[in-house]
């Protein structure tokens, strides 16, 4: 019987861990998920994710195991580090990839969750071929990965390409990392929310939106009323795509990519947010970048995305 090359890919989330095993060409053969328990140090994650990927690749008969990659939030490609875990109550970790090393004498890759989801559509989505895109992950925060000659640009210190924290408005919304004006602030599901009621309280046109409370808004919940035909919400809509198209245009300039890919729940948004983002990115572009750059929903399924971004770390490796 031929042996199949398997990659572990996991996925460190808030509150569930989630991992599988995924062969080269991005089929996901095992997965399974622990509970991540953020309260507790990294260091009793690992040898407990360790057993039950244990107990799950048991039942894959006929494969090699080549390698682990990890996402995690705010972990560090060159450093191995992970520092300011969003919902993890780890103290610093300074070495996430020696601690899998101890589980796995096997190449061991770490990253964070939107570096990991550029090159999974690299390799199994959207961006296959590419070798210049950028991938935006939007959910509560915006997260980034950017992709230049077929490689992540990571930076000097591994921290290259957090567009989700490039000031939009100076002095503006006050933003989770401690600063003010942030993209992420404005292009988010949360911003989204803080934009729906800022345009609530400068107008009097009628909304369905005015009577719910704010810790109820959701923008689910703003989506369905814009697609009922509600001004507010479709202005909300239509602010949040030209602060994002005017952000993407300034990145077209930094890194000259073929295409821009967007992930996630918002991303699913596409004549509210995608085809006005469009636009307006080319009205802000410089004149010799018009028409050149494609804005694409992600190809990757949400459900094995975070995996096979994991599982990519690896491959992508293996391929250099
Ligand atoms: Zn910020």
């Amino acid at each position: 019987m031929e042996t199949r090359d398997i990659v572990l890919g996991v996925d460190i989330g808030g509150t569930t861990t989630s991992f599988g095993f995924v062969d080269r060409e991005g089929t996901v053969l095992a997965e399974a998920t622990i509970p991540t328990e953020g309260r507790k140090p990294a260091q009793t994650l690992v040898p407990r994710l360790a057993a039950r990927a244990a107990e799950v690749a048991a039942g894959l008969a006929g494969t090699r195991l080549l390698g682990v990659g990890v996402c995690a939030p705010n972990a560090n490609q060159n450093t191995g580090t992970v520092e300011n875990a969003v919902n993890l109550a780890w103290d610093p970790v300074t070495d996430l990839r020696g601690l899998v090393r101890q589980h796995y004498d096997l190449p061991v890759e770490i990253s964070n969750d939107a570096n990991a989801a550029a090159l999974g559509e690299m390799l199994f989505g959207g961006a296959k071929g590419m070798k210049h895109f950028i991938v935006i992950t939007l959910g509560t925060g915006l997260g980034s990965g950017l992709v230049a000659n077929g490689q992540l640009l990571l930076g000097a210190d591994g921290l290259a390409g957090e567009l989700g924290h490039v000031v939009v408005q100076a002095g503006g919304r006050e933003c989770g990392c401690g600063r003010r004006g942030c993209l992420e602030t404005y292009v988010s599901a949360t911003g989204l929310c803080r934009t729906l009621f800022e345009l609530l309280a400068d107008s009097r046109e009628p909304s369905d939106l005015r009577t719910v409370p704010y810790q109820d808004l959701t923008a689910k919940r703003i989506f369905d009323a814009a697609r009922a035909g509600d001004p507010i919400a479709l202005a909300a809509f239509d602010r949040t795509a030209r602060t994002l198209g005017l952000k993407l245009a300034d990145a077209v300039a930094h890194t000259g990519p073929e295409a821009i890919f967007l992930f996630g729940g918002m991303a699913a948004a596409g004549d509210l947010l995608l085809r006005p983002a469009q636009a307006y990115m080319e009205e802000f572009l410089f004149p010799a970048y018009r028409g050149h750059v494609k804005l694409l929903p992600s190809q990757m399924q949400a459900g094995s995305a975070a995996i096979l971004g994991a599982a990519a770390l690896i491959w992508n490796r293996l391929a250099r």
